[in-house]
Order: structure tokens, then sequence, then C-alpha cells
């Protein structure tokens, strides 16, 4: 039994997004508004950051075209400090995905290792076209926003353990390379899904799908897999952009 805590910092909110981009085959026309957090892993031998956020608000609207709020608090260092962490304390970072969203502060955490799978890691720097921007790839006329720290990153092929309790769980569909993050508490087997599971409504899934995959899937078969693992081995499943998992600050 150990003392593992998830806390959720979020790093602003996307206004006015289409709903068909977030559930495959939405049809309502609706569009919502997502959170964009990373979650701190605590109490264990190390401070442990899953994904590092998205960009700040005026590069949002810039290369990406989408209104991003960010209130003072959420601004990726003041929130950690708040969680009463600095960048420094984190030794250890784990990217879930390389979209820009989930990796625009790794420059920040200049002490501490960077884990990807290998598979994404290739992938971002020459994706599919259509993904360019997302990736923020060197055809785009970017430069990746993983790059400044590539000499901490750690190119991991398949499960790890990165510490006793929290295990990446490769996940692929959303992209080639997702890895989740599972943390075992003292309340059952967290899953931090990242963006095979948008929202708590993609698990919970509807008419057509068990699970609901993302609006942006690169391959079916392997997300529909992927879920289909993730029913195995977790007993609770975070979502990576529902607001409403900003209403608790920690889990469990
Ligand atoms: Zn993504």
């Amino acid at each position: 039994m150990n003392n593992l805590r998830i806390r959720v910092i979020n790093t602003g909110t996307q206004r006015d997004i289409p709903k068909s981009a977030i559930c495959y085959k939405d049809n309502s026309g609706e569009r919502i508004d997502i959170a964009i957090p990373m979650f701190l892993i605590e109490g264990g031998e190390q401070k442990i950051l899953v994904d590092t956020g998205i960009c700040d608000p005026e590069s949002a609207i810039k290369y990406h075209g989408k209104v991003l709020d960010r209130k003072p608090d959420e601004d990726p260092v003041v929130g950690l400090r708040k969680a009463g962490a600095a960048p420094e304390d984190i030794s250890i970072v784990i990217n879930t995905h390389l979209h820009y969203d989930h990796c625009s502060n790794n420059y920040l955490f200049t002490k501490a290792k960077i884990f990807v799978q290998r598979k994404e890691l290739a992938y971002a720097i020459c994706p599919d076209p259509s993904l360019n921007v997302v990736y923020e790839s060197p055809f785009a006329g970017f430069t990746p926003p993983w790059f400044k720290n590539i000499n901490n990153m750690v190119a991991v092929e398949g499960e790890l353990e990165v510490i006793p309790g929290v295990r990446l769980i490769p996940l692929p569909g959303h992209s080639p390379g997702l890895q989740g993050v599972l943390v075992d508490t003292e309340k059952g087997k967290y899953l931090l899904a990242s963006d095979m599971v948008y929202l708590y409504e993609s698990w919970r899934g509807n008419e057509m799908f068990s699970h609901i995959p993302p609006g942006q899937v690169l391959d079916l078969d392997e997300c529909m897999a992927s879920f289909a693992y993730a029913e195995k081995i977790a007993d609770v499943v975070l979502p990576s952009h529902d607001p409403e998992v900003l209403k608790k600050e920690i889990y469990p």
C-alpha cells in the first residue's frame, strides 16, 4: 500500500471547440470548452508531472487559431507553486504524447528525465502533414516544444514502471505512441488515460460506442484495443480534458 495521490493543475481552458473534434462521429453540432490540465503525482519517491500543458494564449490563437483563457494561477509555474513544488523539484516528466497541448512547457523542467514512447517521438518529427500543426513539427516551420530538452528525454518501448506504483501503459489510437499512466493509489488503480479518453462521457460511452473514441483518431482498431486493455487494468479512469476533472484538486 502506498500514498500516491494525483493533483490536478489546470493550464487554461480552450473555448468553443467543436464536439466532433472531441467525440468520434458526434454530429450534435455542439461546441464545448475543454480544460488543459497537468497531473502531479505526489507521495512517491520522486515528484512526477504527467504532461506539461499548453502554450501561452497568444501562441494558441496565433499558431492554432484556438482561444485559450488562462487565469493568473493557471500559469504552469504559478500552478505548481500553489501545489508546493517548483519546476526544479520535478525529477520525472511523463509526456503522454507530443501534441502541443501536452508538452508545451517541457522547457521548464531542466532537472527532469522526460519519458515518452519511442514511437511517439519518431512520429512527432515527421507526422502525417495534416498533423504538422498539432505536433508543431519542423515541417510546418516550428521548433517542436519538446526539442529544447531532447537530451533529457528517455525513449521508452512498451510498459515501464517509472517508480513503484506508477506505470507507463501504451494506449495507441489517438496517436501512434500515446501512453497512459497507471497510478496505484490506496483507493485502487487510477488511469490517466490522456486523449484516449477526452471526457468522462467518452469513457461512459453512448448508443454507438461502449467507449467513445477521440474525434481525432489515427487508428480506430488500435483505439478500441486500448479501451479493452484499459478496462482490464484500471479501477478509475481520469479523462484528459474534461472540465469536471478540475472539481477535485486531489485524487483519490
Ligand atoms: Zn492529443
